[in-house]
């Protein structure tokens, strides 16, 4: 999974379309690579002043330049910067694109180790480069390094780092649609394929839309406790308003924020907007619950976790002992001391933590040994067929169990019958969430459900 770069500007869903469509046009009619680039390139171009840009691609491994493209930067220029190594002269912005940062050289004529690359392109009177790594799109590969190459001997602009870090996006989706050897030879990908891929970024930059417009929202389920006769709080679950397909479930699209790595961000929407809500209704009401909320375990480890869920409390005036934090493992958390600290910072906040889907990954149990966790949700898997199934049966008792000998509150996930209840409660659970008290609510109908507490 790709880690946010740069400081990225994100292209406009409108900027993205059009870029695209232009783009495209061209790679259907079975352009060569380098043609298509030129054509992109020119359309880069315009947004520089006095400057010109390249694209050097990479071959498969990503070590070497073997092949380039430029628009109105005579060829035979590019084929001089082909014949610069990369760890070397240019090389310098080859290695930092490979950490994948952005490399300035504000003059290339004072600085040593650009020598080779001042050589080429002293005669043409450039004075500064910066360049940039070409990310395949969904991936940390680099295919190719954009460099513009200025006039001027000079830092780029804001607008131009903005402009440059918002069009990698549709380099990387260009170059990605063909194939480049070790030697160099390029090969467009079946058109079939590519429009999978295509069809696939198109629809992650509409779920980020989506964010944009707060199509993507919070519904909420009520979390009971003895027989159900009174509430123990709520769980905020996050639902797409789409204009068209209606009511689009997270299945749809969790997933894609995760691997596309916007989880934090559609994270951080639901949290603000559950605890928004619930702040209103508790001081209408004067009732107080949990509130849960789902946090991916990839955003978890992002820097300042802690900080921005402090944030929200603050910005909401949501109570933070209030706020329970569900962390479901679709990765691996492979460092627990590190995300330990973070855990502390959030207890000490107040706020407790639930781990979530309990008991279908292998690290549950280290969950419990290195994080200072309150809840384990037992997931609706093992309550499904727990009326049914002996070794079902076994499990969650085992869990009901071991959840009591640490002192931690127990819920069943996805109690749909009165057998699935009674089978629990004899097991000496008390938390319950499911169909069975009731389905996840709009805003308004979780505000008439509350009313009977
Ligand atoms: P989860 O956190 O385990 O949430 C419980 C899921 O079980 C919800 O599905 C809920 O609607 C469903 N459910 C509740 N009671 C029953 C029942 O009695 N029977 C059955 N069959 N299902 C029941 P939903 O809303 O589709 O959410 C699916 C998953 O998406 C969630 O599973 C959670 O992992 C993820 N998710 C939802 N909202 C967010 C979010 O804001 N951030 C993140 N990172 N993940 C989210
Ligand atoms: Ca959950
Ligand atoms: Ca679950």
């Amino acid at each position: 999974m790709g880690e946010k770069r740069l400081n990225e500007r994100v292209l406009s869903p409108e900027e993205f379309v059009s870029g695209y469509q232009y783009i495209t046009e061209y790679l259907k009619a079975g352009l060569p690579l380098c043609d298509v680039l030129k054509r992109a390139l020119k359309y880069f171009e315009d947004q520089f002043v006095d400057s010109y840009c390249t694209i050097m691609l990479l071959n498969s491994k990503g070590t070497e330049f073997v092949n380039g493209a430029a628009y109105s930067l005579p060829d035979d220029m590019l084929e001089k910067f082909m014949h610069i190594r990369l760890f070397d002269g240019l090389g310098t912005c080859g290695t930092a694109a490979v950490r994948g940062e952005l490399m300035v050289s504000p003059n290339v004529h004072n600085d040593r180790t650009w020598r080779s690359f001042a050589n080429v392109v002293k005669p043409y009177g450039l004075k500064s480069c910066w360049s940039v790594p070409v990310f395949k799109p969904g991936t940390s590969d680099i295919v190719a390094i954009f460099a513009v190459y200025s006039k001027y001997s000079r830092y780029p602009t804001q607008r131009e780092l903005d402009t440059l870090s918002a069009y990698n996006e549709l380099l990387g989706l260009i170059v990605s649609n063909y194939k480049i050897d070790d030697s160099g030879e390029i090969e467009q990908l079946d058109l079939n394929e590519d429009d999978n891929l295509n069809s696939k970024t198109l629809y992650v930059e509409s779920i980020k839309t989506g964010l944009k417009n707060g199509e993507i929202y919070p519904y909420y389920q009520p979390v009971l406790k003895s027989d159900g006769q009174e509430l123990h709080g709520v769980e905020a679950l996050a639902r797409w308003e789409h204009p068209e397909k209606g009511l689009v479930p997270p299945i749809d699209f969790v997933d894609h924020a995760e691997e596309y790595d916007f989880i934090d961000w559609l994270d951080e929407v639901i949290c603000r907007r559950a605890c928004e809500d619930m702040k209103k209704l508790m001081d209408d009401t004067g009732k107080t619950f949990t509130l849960s909320v789902n946090i991916s375990a990839v955003h978890i480890r992002k820097q300042n976790f802690a900080q921005r869920i402090e944030d929200i409390l603050d910005e909401t005036g949501f109570p933070a002992d209030c706020l329970a934090i569900e962390i479901t493992e679709t990765s691996l958390i492979d460092n627990l001391t590190e995300v330990a600290v973070t855990f502390q910072q959030l207890k000490n906040l107040g706020v407790k933590i639930a781990i979530d889907d309990f008991g279908t990954t292998y690290s549950s149990l280290n969950y419990l040994k290195y994080l200072p966790v309150d809840t384990i949700k037992l997931d609706k898997t093992f309550i499904h067929d727990v009326d049914k199934s002996p070794i079902d049966r076994r499990i969650c008792k085992t869990i009901i169990q071991l959840g009591s000998d640490l002192e931690l509150d127990v819920v069943a996930e996805g109690v749909e019958c009165d057998q699935h209840l009674s089978i629990i409660q004899d097991f000496g659970c008390n938390i319950y969430q499911g169909y069975y008290f009731s389905k996840p609510l709009t805003l308004e109908g979780w505000k008439n459900y509350l009313e009977q507490f």
